[in-house]
C-alpha cells in the first residue's frame, strides 16, 4: 500500500511538472503583435544575437565581375566607420585587381565565361548586450587554382563604440598567450576534427604562443572562439579551423573588468542563443486567395524585386502595390531576411510571393554542390521560420547557372525577360521608360529593392501597366498559367510565361 501511495504522489508531481512546463513553453511560444497602426502583422522577435543591428548589402553586376558584400550597421558611428573602412578597402583592392586583369588586348579565345568575384558575409556572436563580435568571411576569386579565403574578426563594445581586443579580454600581466596556445593545440589535436589531415607539428606551429596566431577571435556568451584561416594549422584542403574555449577554463587569466559585465540583467535575462539564428516557432499567417486567372488571359506580368528585404524600401514598394491591389515577387537573401522577419510576413500576407535568392549572393557556378545546397537550404529555413511558408521558386545570383546548379537546386529556376538595369542607372525615368517600352504579356521584370530610384519607379510603372490592361501576378501564378498548360519543373529555367 505504502508503495502505491508513494507512486501516486510521484505521479501527481510528474503531472504537475508537465503542466508547469506546458505553461512556460506556451508563454515562450506566444507571438507578440506589433502596436503599429494599420494591418496587424504577426511579428517574430529577432534573435537577441542580431537585435539592435542592421545589415547593409552592396551588390554589383559588373561586366567582368560580381560583387556581393554584406556588413552590419550598428547605432555607433565609431564602429560603423571602422567596418565600412575595412569593407571599402577590400572592394577598392578587388576592383583595381580586376581592372588590371582586363587591361591590354583580349586574350586569344576571349575572356572566361565566369566572372571574377568578391563576396563578404559575416557571422555574429554576442557575449552580452554590449559586447558583440563580427566574423567576416571574405572570398575573392580572381583566377588561379584557389579562391582566396580570408577571415577578419572585430569585437566591439556597442555602448562605448570602442574596439575590444585580446588585451582587454585577458589580464595584462597573465601569460594568456601561453595558455590559449596550449589549449588550442590540445583541442585541435584531441577533437578529431582534422581527421587524417592532422599533422601535430603543423598544429603546434600554427598555434605557437604569438599574438598574431590568435588575432581572429569572437566572444560568445560562454566561450571564446579562435579562428585559424586556411593553411594556418592544417593543409589547405582541411579548410578553415577553429577552437572554442569555455570561459570557465580561463577564469584565472580573464580580465575581471570583462568578466564583471552583468550579463543576465543587461540582457533582460534572455540568454543569447548561439543557434539557431532565428526563432523556430510556427507562424499563422493568412495568405490571401490568389486572383482568378485563366490561361487564356493575356496581359499578365510578374514584377520581381531581388536582393532585399530592405527595412524601408521593401515596405514602400509593398505600400505602392497595396494601393493598386497589385502583387509582386521578392527574391530575398537569407542573410538579410533573418533581420527583417516582419517584412517577409507582410509580403506573404498581402498576396505577394517570396522566392529564394540564396544566403549571401555568391556566384553559385563557382561553388561545390554542398555549398550550393547550403546557400539554398539556410535561406529556406529562415523564410519558413519567419512566415511558415517555404519558397517554391529560386533565382540564382547574377543569373549564373550551369548543370551543377540546376542539379542542386530543388526548385524551378526563375530568370527574367525585362531588365532595366536599375542597379546601374539608378535613375527613375530610365527604369520606368525601359520597363514600359519592353514589357509584353507573360514577361517577368527584374528590379532590386535596394535602391531609392527603384522604389520611386514602382508607382508610375504600375499605373501605366494598369492603364494598358495588365494584371499583376506572382511568378508562381504566372507559371501556373503557362499558355501551353505546362507546369513548372524542378531544375528547369524560366524567364517568362510559356
Ligand atoms: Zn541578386
Amino acid at each position: 500500500m505504502k508503495k502505491l501511495t508513494r507512486n501516486f504522489y510521484i505521479g501527481l508531481a510528474v503531472v504537475f511538472l508537465l503542466f508547469l512546463i506546458g505553461v512556460i513553453v506556451n508563454r515562450e511560444m506566444e507571438i507578440p503583435k506589433n502596436g503599429k497602426e494599420g494591418p496587424e502583422y504577426l511579428t517574430v522577435s529577432k534573435s537577441p544575437k542580431i537585435e539592435g543591428i542592421d545589415i547593409e548589402s552592396i551588390i554589383e553586376y559588373g561586366e567582368h565581375y560580381s560583387l556581393g558584400v554584406h556588413y552590419p550597421v550598428t547605432k555607433q558611428d565609431e564602429i560603423n566607420s571602422k567596418i565600412t573602412e575595412f569593407v571599402q578597402s577590400h572592394i577598392a583592392n578587388f576592383k583595381s585587381d580586376v581592372t588590371l586583369l582586363f587591361e591590354g588586348p583580349v586574350p586569344p579565345g576571349g575572356y572566361p565565361s565566369w566572372k571574377y568575384e568578391l563576396n563578404i558575409d559575416y557571422d555574429v556572436h554576442r557575449y552580452c548586450k554590449e559586447i558583440i563580435s563580427f566574423k567576416f568571411n571574405i572570398i575573392s576569386y580572381t583566377g588561379g587554382a584557389h579562391t582566396i579565403r580570408d577571415i577578419k574578426t572585430m569585437t566591439f563594445n556597442l555602448e562605448s563604440g570602442k574596439v575590444v581586443d585580446l588585451n582587454d579580454t585577458f589580464k595584462e600581466d597573465s601569460n594568456y598567450i601561453d595558455i590559449i596556445s596550449q589549449k588550442s593545440a590540445e583541442q585541435l589535436i584531441e577533437s578529431g576534427r582534422l581527421g587524417n589531415m592532422l599533422n601535430e607539428e603543423w598544429v603546434r606551429d600554427g598555434t605557437a604562443p604569438k599574438e598574431e596566431n590568435f588575432k581572429h577571435f569572437a566572444l560568445t556568451d560562454n566561450s571564446i572562439i579562435f579562428y585559424f584561416p586556411h593553411y594556418q594549422v592544417a593543409p589547405w584542403i582541411a579548410g578553415e579551423q577553429y577552437v572554442d574555449i569555455m570561459y570557465e577554463e580561463l577564469l584565472t587569466i580573464l580580465n575581471p573588468d570583462f568578466i564583471n559585465i552583468p550579463k543576465e540583467s543587461d540582457n533582460d535575462g534572455i540568454p543569447i542563443p548561439e543557434k539557431p539564428n532565428v526563432p523556430e516557432q510556427p507562424i499563422g499567417i493568412e495568405k490571401p486567395e490568389a486572383p482568378i486567372i485563366d490561361k487564356d488571359d493575356s496581359l499578365l506580368v510578374a514584377i520581381t524585386f531581388d536582393d532585399g528585404p530592405h527595412p524601408s524600401y521593401t515596405n514602400t514598394i509593398l505600400d505602392e502595390l497595396k494601393k493598386r491591389n497589385a502583387v509582386a515577387t521578392f527574391f530575398v537573401l537569407g542573410n538579410r531576411a533573418q533581420y527583417y522577419p516582419e517584412i517577409l510576413q507582410r509580403i506573404i500576407s498581402e498576396g505577394s510571393e517570396i522566392g529564394n535568392h540564396t544566403w549571401s549572393h555568391k556566384q553559385l557556378t563557382l561553388l561545390t554542390p554542398e555549398d550550393i545546397k547550403k546557400q539554398i537550404n539556410d535561406t529556406q529555413r529562415v523564410i519558413k521560420s519567419s512566415t511558415g511558408i517555404a519558397p517554391t521558386i529560386m533565382r540564382p545570383p547574377y543569373g549564373s547557372i550551369n548543370k551543377n546548379v540546376r542539379q542542386q537546386v530543388n526548385m524551378p529556376i526563375i530568370l527574367w525577360s525585362v531588365d532595366p538595369e536599375d542597379w546601374k542607372y539608378k535613375d527613375r525615368d530610365i527604369i520606368v521608360g525601359h520597363i514600359l517600352t519592353h514589357t509584353k504579356d507573360g514577361d517577368i521584370t527584374l528590379q532590386h529593392d535596394l535602391y531609392k530610384t527603384t522604389v520611386e519607379s514602382v508607382g508610375p510603372i504600375l499605373d501605366e501597366l494598369i492603364a494598358r490592361g495588365y494584371k499583376f501576378v506572382t511568378v508562381s501564378q504566372l507559371l501556373d498559367f503557362n499558355k501551353d498548360s505546362s507546369k513548372p519543373i524542378t531544375g528547369e529555367v524560366y524567364s517568362k510565361r510559356k
